[in-house]
């Protein structure tokens, strides 16, 4: 490494690199042994970070005037990232040609999970880590519960309720599958669930809900060495599901009392965050053929899913079988996509931003229209508190389960395309090549000038070498030496620079 005032966390960065500094936007379907070239994507192209850029001041400054309460910090603090995300100007990772000496440089990702790039970097990393570290080839089945609006709306908001509640959730399912278990005769079974808290739904709304990968069966550890086995269940029926969504509630109960004491004591009702989420689209767009008063008539009764009393809703009708991992894998990217996709968001001429919606809504609602500082507004709401984590291992998923070790998948034996380095300090991450050639099948380490292979070499942040570096590797100069063989004299003028 170069000194240009390097840290653990710049080697971090040059080791792992952001994938998102790309134009394509989903997987390839060239095969791996065609692998594309890289280009780096283009920030401008981003509407949500362009949006950031030009409104954000503007935003923060209404929030003071109108309600004369601020915008929490951590809220500010990522929102602003987003609009350094992939921005060469804020600094990059230097690459290099091992042959020719060829240039490249890869800007900063923000990494915050409503960047639209980066929340793309994490769901294909993510999803790959499950696939190849975590979920053994079973079948499984997702559980998802959603919650009635008046509560949804303070979980929302308080990370410790959300934690009591949707750990609920994953207990009683796994209580169910062991009851039954038991039953076949299997008393010491084991259950596992990946559980996943979303906090947003179709058009950047606040809608905290919880999805639930489980197995469809329990593991059964042998005595002494013997192989774990996994036991299919059947799959639940509609009886089995309300059963479980009304223990759910019944538990709940005492959770709430037990939050209702706590909040009572100490009573700080005032956010602003609970107005964001409700600012209202200026306008929504419909089909063609619906007006206002047009309601569709109210979805017929779907099998697997069962609401409460309280309005708890549970629905489980969704399996992926033990061989497709294809289709698990899709799952898993579909658990943490980011909240506003950059494919559905549009500027129009008049200015406005306009969200079309993955289903249509009630009355033909097919996209929302919102004013740049409301959706801003919107976008502040759905900002996750820090530290609350959103994704938990439950069961024999959990980090220190007993049998973790003995039914995860090896990721050399399970990975399709090249097996999958992680980078060595930090399990569960992967590298940014990797990940391109894994999920893009684009090739980031060929040097474009000979076909050689690129490395990584330092993090730039100084402001005076990002400047000389950029005019270097715009300049005629770097073209000429990424022509001729290595040449250590040439590499110091370039790093005083
Ligand atoms: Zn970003
Ligand atoms: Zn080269």
């Amino acid at each position: 490494m170069q000194s240009h005032g390097t840290t653990r966390a710049d080697e971090r960065r040059v080791r792992s690199l952001q994938t998102s500094n790309l134009q394509n936007d989903g997987p390839s379907h060239a095969g791996p042994n065609t692998p594309r070239s890289y280009a780096p994507r283009d920030p401008e192209a981003c509407l949500l970070t362009c949006l950031l850029r030009d409104h954000l001041d503007d935003f923060i400054a209404r929030c003071d005037d109108e309600n004369h309460r601020p915008l929490p910090r951590f809220v500010q603090r990522q929102l602003r990232a987003i609009t350094t995300c992939g921005d060469l100007g804020h600094g990059f990772v230097r690459l290099e040609c091992n042959r020719c000496r060829g240039p490249r440089v890869v800007p900063f990702s923000c990494k915050v999970r409503l960047c639209p790039s980066c929340a793309g970097r994490r769901m294909n990393e993510q999803a790959a880590h499950l696939l190849d570290r975590v979920l053994p080839h079973v079948p499984y089945r997702q559980w998802v519960l959603t919650l009635p609006g008046e509560l949804a709306r303070v979980v929302a908001f308080d990370a410790d309720l959300a934690t009591a509640i949707f750990g609920v959730f994953a207990d009683e399912v796994g209580r169910w599958q062991r009851e039954r278990a038991d039953k076949g005769g299997f008393a010491a079974a084991e259950t596992g669930c990946l559980l996943e808290i979303q906090r947003f739904a179709d058009g950047a709304r606040l809608y905290p809900h919880a999805h639930a990968l489980v197995p469809d069966g329990v593991f059964v550890a042998g005595a002494d060495g013997q192989p774990v086995r996994f036991i299919r269940q059947d799959p639940p029926s509609d009886e089995d599901v309300a059963h479980v969504v009304s223990r759910v509630e019944h538990r709940l109960t005492r959770v709430l009392g037990r939050w209702r004491a706590r909040v009572s004591m100490d009573s700080d009702d005032d956010d602003i965050l609970p107005a964001c989420a409700d600012v209202p689209p200026t306008e929504l767009v419909r089909l063609l053929g619906h007006n206002q008063g047009h309601e569709r008539r109210p979805a017929p009764k779907k099998p697997l899913c069962a609401r409460s009393p309280g309005g708890l809703e549970l629905h489980a009708e969704v399996t992926i079988v033990a061989h497709d991992r294809k289709g698990l894998e899709r799952l898993c990217r579909y658990l943490s996509r980011p909240p506003i996709p950059q494919d559905r968001l549009e500027r129009r001429a008049d200015g406005k931003y306009v969200l079309s919606l993955k289903r249509t809504w009630k009355g033909g609602v097919k996209a929302v229209v919102f004013e740049p500082l409301d959706l801003i507004a919107r976008l502040a709401a759905l900002v996750p508190a820090p530290y609350l984590a959103l994704r938990r291992f439950h069961g024999v998923f959990a980090p220190h389960h007993h049998l973790r070790a003995r039914i995860v998948p090896t990721p050399s034996a399970d990975s399709a395309v090249p097996a999958i380095p992680l980078a060595p300090e930090r399990p569960g991450r992967m590298r940014w090549a990797d990940l391109l050639m894994r999920v893009w099948a684009i090739d980031a380490l060929k040097c474009p000038h000979c076909g050689g292979r690129m490395r990584p070499i330092a993090a730039i942040h100084a402001p005076d070498a990002i400047t000389a570096i950029l005019a270097a590797v715009q300049s005629d100069k770097w073209s000429v030496r990424a022509t001729g063989p290595p040449d250590p004299d040439r590499q110091l003028v370039l790093d005083a620079a």
